[in-house]
């Protein structure tokens, strides 16, 4: 998997919020965001801007959300010896 950048996780995360983005997007974003403290902190932020703008809750999920992380959890296991 090649994971993406702190820039395209900017980029995307308004797709991420929307649920328009693809499963693979969001595999990606939800590993980088997993493993870099910075976009984690800029993610929650975004929303919570766009639960107090009432367009999500800050616990609504994809409903495949478990099934993305399951993904992203065995990409990240794969990895742990490279
Ligand atoms: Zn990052």
């Amino acid at each position: 998997m090649v994971y993406i950048k702190c820039r395209d996780v900017v980029a995307k995360i308004s797709d991420i919020i929307d649920h328009e983005a693809s499963l693979m997007t969001r595999m990606r974003f939800y590993g980088h965001i997993m493993m870099c403290k910075n976009c984690r902190r800029y993610f929650d932020q975004f929303k919570e801007v766009h639960a107090l703008a009432g367009k999500v809750t800050a616990d609504d999920l994809p409903p495949d959300f478990e099934q993305v992380m399951g993904a992203v959890m065995d990409e990240i296991e794969g990895h742990k010896d490279a």
